[in-house]
């Protein structure tokens, strides 16, 4: 049995190497020699672990801490929300935090993305919108409408439902079978584009998947505005827009999941917004507290909440803690901060010096491109950047798990090394940060990619 009396230093992590079962990872790697990171505070762009060690955070703790850490005002409302109502449902009732946050939601979502569905995280966000979809559709009398165009390599969640639309093989298989209707075609990764396809005609990948399907099978279409796993795929100019129509003409329901890319990610509220794209519904999580709180939600439009409006008819969906009050409140009290310090204005001001810095770093031979919008960038690493070779499976280990991510976190730097496709490293700190940050972040880099470039270049 563990005890748990204020444990500290290395009973700590002595109890997490016991006791902890982490999300995604190798436990059985941890051990002598190599500990947990137990990350223990954090303020503004910064956290420390349980050492007492700095950290800048160019992650936002998963693309989650938006306003950045500490801000007591924003624990503050938890803290009175919890005094006044610690917890009701929204299984038939409403309570204010949740009324005025969905109000406000909606005057904030694109055109008549009115109506607001709250979950606990992102995978129930893309859990609820592929089953409103599907019961959509019923309700209209569409009744095989069941299926889900998405696109290859990109992650929309871990629940059996959500992973019927993540498009990563090896996230699949340990699972298979899950939710049948997954359909998948290629993503909008301009550096390396699927055969027969160009920047121009990406967007037709959908509408052949969808007629291949045929059209009276498939419910909905669910794309990131900017695909996070694989590196910050961005759209090409003209894409969502060419999307838009093939819903329109397909009657299928285009869902953009932005549990990444709204609350600021890409200088926007929403990432459709960037884009200039009407959704029917968006799926959004993490920012939308800046994790203060575990929250997500669905937001659809007028016209998909209409046949749910009978006064006879419920979207047969629920989560006890969807609206929870207290996460609630603190999302009012994060959208206050973006509304009062200019958070999204402090993204547009500097996401060029974010990307004039990762472009600096091309001069190092390991560094093939570099892509992304916002405060969401990646850097694909290759082996030859004249023939664009990938890495092999066992190099990519080699250089994201036996180089990469240690070494920048020993040198003080939280971002992500990920080989889901071909190997990356991704940066999403803070909406606070800006060119302070961005020079901490290439102080780092740049040494780590020259040593990676010799090791795996010229070893
Ligand atoms: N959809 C997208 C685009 C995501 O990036 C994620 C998580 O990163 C999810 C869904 C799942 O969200 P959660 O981890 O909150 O369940």
């Amino acid at each position: 049995m563990a005890t748990t009396e204020t444990a500290t230093g290395s009973d700590l992590q002595e109890l997490a190497q016991r006791h902890l079962w982490l999300h995604f990872a190798r436990m059985g790697a941890y051990g002598e020699g190599h500990e947990i990171p137990i990350i223990a505070r954090g303020e503004g762009c910064y956290v420390w672990d349980d050492h007492g060690k700095k950290y800048l955070d160019a992650l936002s703790a998963l693309f989650c801490v938006n306003i950045g850490h500490g801000r007591h005002d924003v624990a503050q409302a938890g803290a009175d929300q919890a005094r006044e109502l610690g917890f009701f449902t929204n299984w038939s009732y409403a309570h204010p935090p949740a009324i005025q946050l969905a109000a406000r939601i909606a005057a904030l979502a694109p055109g008549d993305l009115n109506r607001v569905f709250f979950t606990s995280g992102g995978s129930e966000a893309v859990e609820a919108a592929l089953k409103l979809a599907r019961q959509y559709h019923k309700l209209r009398g569409a009744s095989n409408k069941t299926k889900v165009i998405a696109r290859e390599v990109a992650y929309h969640g871990a629940s059996l439902g959500a992973l019927s639309a993540t498009g990563i093989t090896a996230m699949r298989t340990p699972f298979e079978p899950f939710t049948p209707g997954g359909c998948h075609v290629p993503n909008t990764n301009l550096y390396r584009l699927a055969p027969g396809y160009g920047a121009e005609n990406l967007a037709e990948s959908i509408a052949q998947r969808i007629e291949f399907e045929g059209p009276e099978t498939v419910s909905a279409v669910i794309l990131e505005p900017v695909q996070n796993a694989g590196g910050c795929f961005t759209p090409p100019e003209g894409y969502f827009q060419r999307v838009r129509e093939i819903c329109d003409e397909h009657d299928v329901l285009l869902i953009s999941d932005e549990v990444i890319c709204s609350w600021g990610r890409l200088g926007h509220f929403f990432g459709a917004q960037r884009y200039g794209y009407q959704p029917d519904i968006i799926t959004t999580a993490k920012g939308i507290t800046s994790a203060y709180a575990p929250m997500g939600a669905v937001i659809a439009s007028d016209r998909v909440y209409a046949p749910f409006a009978d006064g006879k008819t419920s979207f047969l969906h629920g989560i006890t803690f969807g609206g929870h009050p207290i996460a609630a409140a603190v999302a009012m009290a994060n959208i206050d901060v973006f509304e009062q310090e200019g958070i999204l204005e402090n993204v547009r001001e500097n996401e060029s010096a974010l990307r004039a810095m990762l472009e600096s770093l091309r001069d190092i031979e390991i560094v093939g491109d570099v892509r992304g919008a916002g405060y969401f960038h990646a850097l694909e690493l290759v082996p030859d950047r004249d023939t664009k070779a990938h890495f092999t499976r066992e190099q990519s280990e080699t250089l994201i798990r036996g180089y990469l991510s240690a070494e920048m976190y020993s040198r003080g730097l939280i971002c992500r090394a990920d080989d889901r496709g071909d190997p990356v490293i991704q940066f999403s700190p803070p909406l606070i940060a800006g060119p302070e940050q961005f020079e901490e972040i290439e102080a780092v880099l740049r040494p780590v990619l020259e040593e990676a470039s010799r090791r795996m270049l010229h070893a």
